[in-house]
């Protein structure tokens, strides 16, 4: 008979124990009874996110452990769960990053999967980054996190853009509802050609900027950069970040005829000639948005490469989005981190 190499039973509740921070024992195929001790507990792991200032965070995440730990509770809130046969115990390996399945014995790197993995830089100068990027309103260039955490300018991109792509993330599956103000923005600087008779736009991107009116205040942001404010180019973004479950959210836009698709995807349109002194109380919320990200894009990029505009316009709705919880933002982002899979450098060809 092909006995399992212990029974699976917690002494107290005789199953799979989810009281709040009760030790878990196993009785082993030897007789003894083992104990789960190294699995972080339940209370302190469902508590993720709290508010840090800079002193605190650093204080918290002082140490390689304490960094590691965090990593654990953002990727398993309720316990390890082996990523080779889904059991749902294991043990730490103190002399190594590593969690051990208890019933495959199989050996997983807490911060394999994520943007950590493979990774020669300590988790205090990731955290750190990571706590820059999402807290700070500016952000920061790689040029300034290079000479702030002691690194080459290369290495402080490559991790920007790790941290980056686990913030733009988060919001994939974001949609807006209820009054939503929209209209194109143009983004970077104009081409150099001197030629007389070109228009402004130029060299520049085109962004679709869809922000939700609260009456007081701006509520949820989308930027998306389109190749043109043509309708072909805006009904996908439309139809992907619009809520349409149900349909017909009320929608503000100026007198651009491509602003029609808004009705051809079942929403309601109010839209008109906005003369330009009426344009920032008409768009107000729209106006906003754009002003704010034109005056981070200019105080912390100065001079921004037009491929990664994307990038940088994720990042500041990320924080847009989250505003109200402003000093929480970092343990949202360490989790956010934590989740996503790891960035590469160079995309395998396919055969
Ligand atoms: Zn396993």
């Amino acid at each position: 008979m092909d006995y399992p190499i212990f029974v699976h039973a917690c002494a107290r509740c005789a199953d799979n124990c989810e009281i709040a921070g009760a030790p878990r024992y196993f009785l082993l195929w030897s007789g003894q009874l083992y104990s789960i001790a190294n699995t972080p507990k339940t209370e302190e792991k469902l508590v993720l996110y709290v508010d840090m200032n800079l002193l605190e965070f650093q204080r918290k995440y002082s140490d390689e452990e304490a960094c590691l730990q965090a990593i654990f509770a953002s990727r398993w809130p309720r316990g390890y769960v082996c990523p080779y046969c889904g059991h749902n115990d294991g043990h730490r390996v103190h002399t190594r990053r590593s969690m051990q399945c208890c019933l495959c014995r199989k050996q997983s790197s807490i911060t394999a999967g994520t943007i950590f993995e493979q990774s020669h830089i300590p988790l205090t100068v990731w955290f750190l980054m990571i706590f820059f990027v999402a807290q700070d309103k500016g952000g920061g260039s790689a040029m300034k996190f290079s000479k702030q955490l002691g690194m080459c300018r290369n290495t402080a991109s490559f991790m920007l853009r790790k941290i980056r792509s686990a913030l733009s993330a988060r919001d994939e599956t974001l949609t807006l509802a209820g009054f939503i103000e929209f209209d194109e923005a143009l983004f970077g600087s104009r081409s150099k050609s001197k030629r007389v008779g070109k228009p402004p736009s130029t060299g520049k991107k085109y962004v679709l900027v869809l922000v939700e009116n609260e009456g007081v205040r701006a509520g949820n942001l989308v930027m998306k950069v389109v190749d043109s404010p043509m309708y072909e180019d805006l009904k996908p973004v439309v139809a992907e970040k619009v809520e349409s479950d149900p349909p017909g959210q009320w929608m503000v836009a100026d007198g651009w005829g491509s602003h029609h698709v808004a009705l051809e995807l079942g929403h309601k349109l109010r839209m008109g000639h906005i003369p330009n002194d009426l344009q920032d109380k008409v768009l107000r919320c729209v106006s906003l948005a754009v002003s704010h990200a034109r005056r981070f894009f200019k105080g912390t990029y100065h001079h921004y490469c037009k491929k990664y505009l994307q990038m940088f316009l994720d990042e500041f709705c990320y924080r847009w989005n989250r505003r109200h919880l402003e000093m929480q933002l970092a343990s949202h982002a360490i989790v956010a981190c934590a989740f996503q899979k790891p960035y590469r450098r160079r995309v395998p060809k396919a055969a």
